[in-house]
């Protein structure tokens, strides 16, 4: 079975072709920095690798670039999108009604609609990928995997709002949790390294959105984003926590609409806000150079990790091992360094000579002697989706 995953962020797009079950990956790529004159686009077969720039203006343009490159004459792997049998959607927000990995139909089209507001950077673009898809690959099952799924298990005190009752109980306002099938996929890699399934993890997941998990024994028990993926760790372009205060002093005295405040804090804030860059790359180029924003942005970005890593360890009373993963937990040494700097006193110890080195696979940076382990677990959401996909279908 042909298994399409398309896996849209914020301002990238994932994708690979997978022959399941083997799980054996006939072509990958992504797209990043869509919304951008410098888009990269980067695609990988058996025989053939490329990495090109242009303005891709969206996710659309995005997967019409990545259709193109499948059905390429020479580099392509498919002559005809017949070819493809299945297509694994990554979705942000499933809300209460969508958990499970669910066949796409009119109903779940409108639900993940209808959750817009609630991921206004992430469900527009889904929703675009699926109905291009469905244009685009006729006769393909279309499937969909939501990032909420796997904080199912949030216990009540962690998920619900010390607001009035009602809320909870019928306007469905509680926290969800993202980035479930990153943080899955890396606390079971995690735990399988470890040999153990009973254990006290936190997972550090970096890249245009950032969330950390608690999980204990194999299940998340408490997580950094909420309602929507906005609340928690600072991000590329978004806030992460602030104090709500703040968005009725902009709206009552400074004279924002509350549409103003929602894409200020979306979409121009975090380390974008701070810094002028929001692609972790160019700032730390950047703080190379003594640029005072970028070096004050990066030690608030690691400061605010470090908090939650104190807290998610007072919560699961212990601590077995951090992992960092995604694009920035994978590839800045400098984050994890300022994340695990001055930890001692959680039994915390970087190696540093480790962390400077570059693997493509799981790797542990602690000292020999740190009771914690620090491990790199590179993410694989595409994997993850693609057996779910695989599973439902069979
Ligand atoms: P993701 O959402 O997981 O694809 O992560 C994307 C983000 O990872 C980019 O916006 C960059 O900020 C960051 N990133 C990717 N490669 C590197 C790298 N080599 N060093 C630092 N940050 C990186």
């Amino acid at each position: 079975m042909n298994v399409l995953i398309i896996n849209s962020g914020s301002s990238s797009i994932k994708y690979q072709l997978l022959e399941m079950p083997s799980a054996k990956i006939i072509c990958l790529g992504t797209i990043e920095r869509i919304g951008s004159t410098q888009a990269i686009s980067t695609y990988k077969t058996d025989t053939h690798k490329v990495e090109k720039t242009y303005e891709i203006a969206t996710h659309k343009s995005g997967l019409e670039r990545i259709t193109s490159l499948l059905l390429d004459t020479e580099m392509g792997v498919i002559d005809s999108t017949e070819e493809i049998d299945a297509i694994g959607h990554r979705v942000v927000h499933g809300g209460k009604d969508y958990v499970d990995t669910t066949l796409i139909n009119e109903e779940v089209k409108q639900k993940i609609k209808s959750l817009s507001p609630l991921a206004p950077l992430h469900n527009p673009a889904n929703l675009e990928g699926i109905l291009m898809a469905e244009e685009i690959f006729e006769s393909a099952k279309q499937i969909v995997v939501f990032d909420t799924a796997f904080h199912g298990t949030l216990p009540i005190k962690a998920k619900k709002y010390a607001v009035p009752n009602i809320l909870f109980e019928e306007k469905r306002v509680q926290a969800y949790g993202f980035h479930g099938t990153s943080h899955k996929y890396v606390s079971e890699k995690a735990n399988e390294y470890l040999g153990n399934k009973n254990t006290k993890l936190i997972s550090i997941h970096l890249g245009n959105g950032c969330s950390i998990t608690a999980i204990k024994d194999g299940k998340s028990i408490d997580h950094s984003m909420g309602f929507a993926p906005s609340n928690g760790l600072i991000m590329g372009t978004r806030s992460g926590e602030i104090d709500h205060s703040i968005i009725f002093y902009m709206v009552n005295t400074l004279g924002y609409s509350l549409d103003e405040v929602n894409e200020l804090l979306n979409k121009k804030s975090g380390m974008l806000g701070l810094t002028g860059y929001n692609d972790l790359r160019d700032i730390e180029v950047e703080a190379s150079k003594g640029n005072t924003d970028c070096i004050l942005a990066l030690e608030m970005n690691a400061y605010r990790i470090k908090k939650y890593i104190g807290a998610y360890t007072a919560t699961m009373n212990g601590l077995d091992a951090i992992i960092f993963t995604a694009g920035i937990g994978e590839n800045s040494s400098l984050i994890r360094q300022l994340v695990c700097k001055d930890m001692e006193y959680f039994n915390i110890h970087l190696d540093d000579a480790k962390n400077d080195l570059r693997a493509s696979s799981l790797r542990e940076i602690n000292k020999k002697d740190s009771e914690i382990k620090i491990l790199v677990i590179p993410t694989n959401e595409e994997l993850e989706i693609a057996k779910q996909v695989y599973t439902l279908l069979t």
